[in-house]
């Protein structure tokens, strides 16, 4: 029983699963690094770091204190293994990170735009 009518695509063109699905790829092989998060040895550095330092750094320097819960990159790594696994760190709470340092990264993308690269995807 069909609901919707038929979709018709230019020949060779992908479905919207197909060009899901190779966002996907591209976007998990460009973030490689977003799986260091779930190791082990990055579970014993934010261990070891929110141990040592407990209160958001952010807020204590607006002369709030927060407990932290979130170990952050001070520097934007990257995907650099380096940067990552050595630091420095700082301990934030979430909503400090996910403000404070989402919108440094968003400027310092827009400061370095990164090459477009097609990633597999596209095909001439
Ligand atoms: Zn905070």
């Amino acid at each position: 029983m069909p609901s919707q009518p038929r979709i018709f695509r230019p020949g060779g063109s992908r479905t919207r699963a197909a060009a899901r699905r190779a966002y996907d790829a591209t976007r998990r092989e460009r973030h490689a690094w977003r799986a260091w998060y779930g190791l082990a040895r990055w579970h014993r550095i934010r261990a070891r770091q929110l141990r040592d330092h407990p209160l958001c750094a952010e807020c204590d320097r607006q002369g709030r204190i927060t407990p932290a819960t979130v170990c952050d990159h001070v520097e934007r790594h990257g995907g650099d293994e380096e940067k990552f696994w050595a630091g420095p760190f700082q301990s934030l709470c979430k909503p400090c990170h996910d403000q404070t340092k989402q919108a440094e990264e968003a400027a310092a993308r827009r400061a370095a735009p990164r090459p477009r690269e097609g990633g597999g995807a596209s095909k001439v």
